[in-house]
């Protein structure tokens, strides 16, 4: 071990379990480039008051998660505490939105940054795949996204989470509920930061995940009867497209979720083999975010789902990915010759996309054989001095033990019909 360790939320990806990361973000992007979304990337810092204003003043990650510094030449910047904030910015900044095709449709990757208490399923370091639709308001676009969430999932092998969906409403009808809540909050026993919470933004109240407020939250006034005719008839149908896909969900009148971006539909997916950390995606419809950052109206919906959590998820319910071999040919030579006409096939293998590796220092048989075995590769090919003279290498079957000579000229053909 060196003098210096991970610092405290963090852990580092290492094979073989890193190939089930990079496995879970391909299968979450897989269905997102197969559906018109293209790929953004944009910095891993912002100007912090992107993150105050986008995600708002009033929420956990603003107020307590954020790590935001002032850099040498006095700018304010914050790590990306989320995706969306970000995509929108630079989609508006590209005009993205005045190239006449809406919606735009973005999918990114990458890694995200919040101060939180560490615990299992929850980093200070981690990282999410995400999915944004910004420029339309159409139930089948809320609907696209719900289901394509639920078909990566399902194509990774998961089966136990489950989808919660509510609407939030819209300016006409979401005002008239939020002053109903505040009404409802001020009657209850709350501690002086909850109840200026309960002033600024109501409804995060909602998502108070401590059990004695949750108590008291249960005779709340709900959203789901105060929506307009507006948001009642977008909600139906976003239901009735998820439901008409064969997606189950469950409606979750109390579903607010922790940005106060969110606009009509929210979506959160949590799995039951997770404990507290349950909820392994969210997201929902932000009409309102665009204009918050000074951009034009772009009534948009998007999504994020955490990497971290879906690994876990997998864990929890056993699921074994088909990860692909990592070496399917492994090259032993022994002596200087076979070294040099070995390495030469190794090449010509990787050339023709066949996964091959090489013993590399100078080891003995033994030694080489172990590396081989330890690689988990289909065949290694041995070749000493003799094998050479003789025009010859071993080809050794490593599921049989089987080995049979090939012809050094034949070899690279007769390992390609092989491995098909
Ligand atoms: P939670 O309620 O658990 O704090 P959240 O509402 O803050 O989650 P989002 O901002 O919606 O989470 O982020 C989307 C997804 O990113 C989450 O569902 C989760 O899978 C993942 N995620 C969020 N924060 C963390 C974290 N600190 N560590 C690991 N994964 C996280
Ligand atoms: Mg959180």
């Amino acid at each position: 071990m060196s003098t210096f360790q991970a610092p405290k939320g963090t852990y580092d990806l290492i094979p073989p379990e890193s190939a089930k990361y990079l496995a879970v973000r391909e299968a979450i992007a897989a269905p997102l480039r197969n559906s018109g979304y293209g790929y953004i990337e944009t910095p891993g810092f912002e100007n912090v008051e992107l993150f105050a204003r986008g995600v708002g003043e009033s929420t956990d990650i603003v107020t307590k998660e954020m790590y935001a510094f002032e850099t040498k030449g006095g700018d304010q910047l914050a790590l990306r505490p989320e995706g969306t904030a970000s995509v929108l910015r630079a989609a508006l900044e590209a005009n993205l939105h005045k190239l006449g095709n809406l919606p735009v449709k973005l999918w990114y990757s990458g890694s995200y940054y919040r101060y939180e208490r560490p615990q299992k399923g929850r980093y200070r370091h981690f990282s999410q795949v995400g999915a944004e639709a910004i420029g339309a308001e159409d139930p089948a676009l809320d609907a696209e996204l719900i289901i394509l969430a639920d078909q990566a999932y399902r194509s990774l092998g998961l089966r136990n989470f489950r989808i919660l969906l509510n609407s939030l409403g819209d300016k006409e009808c979401r005002p008239v509920y939020r002053e109903a809540l505040q009404t409802f909050l001020r009657g209850l026993d709350l501690d002086e930061e909850t109840l200026r919470r309960a002033d600024i933004n109501p409804l995060r109240v909602l998502d108070d995940k401590r059990p004695d407020v949750q108590k008291q939250l249960t005779d709340a006034p709900l959203l789901r009867d105060y929506l307009c005719d507006a948001c009642k008839a977008y909600h139906e149908e976003v239901r009735e497209l998820i439901t008409a896909a064969g997606v189950a969900f469950e409606d979750d009148p109390k579903l607010v979720r922790g940005l106060d971006y969110y606009t009509r539909t929210t979506f959160e997916f949590v799995h039951d083999g997770l404990g507290s950390q349950s909820a392994v995606g969210g997201g929902g419809r932000y009409d309102g975010l665009s204009e918050m950052i000074g951009g034009p109206a772009l009534p948009s919906v998007g999504w994020a789902l955490g990497v971290d959590r879906t690994v876990l998820a997998l864990e929890a319910e056993g699921v074994e990915l088909q990860l692909p071999a990592l070496t399917s040919v492994f090259a032993v030579p022994l002596g200087e010759e076979a070294r040099r006409v070995l390495f030469a096939k190794v090449t010509e293998l990787r050339k023709l996309g066949i996964a091959a590796d090489f013993s590399y220092g100078a080891k003995g048989l033994k030694g080489a054989m172990k590396n081989a075995n330890r690689s988990g590769a289909r065949y290694t090919i041995v070749a000493g001095e003799r094998d050479l003279a003789e025009g010859v290498v071993q080809l050794k079957d490593m599921e049989s033990g089987d080995q049979t000579a090939v012809g050094v000229n034949e070899i690279v053909a007769e390992l390609e019909s092989k491995l098909g």
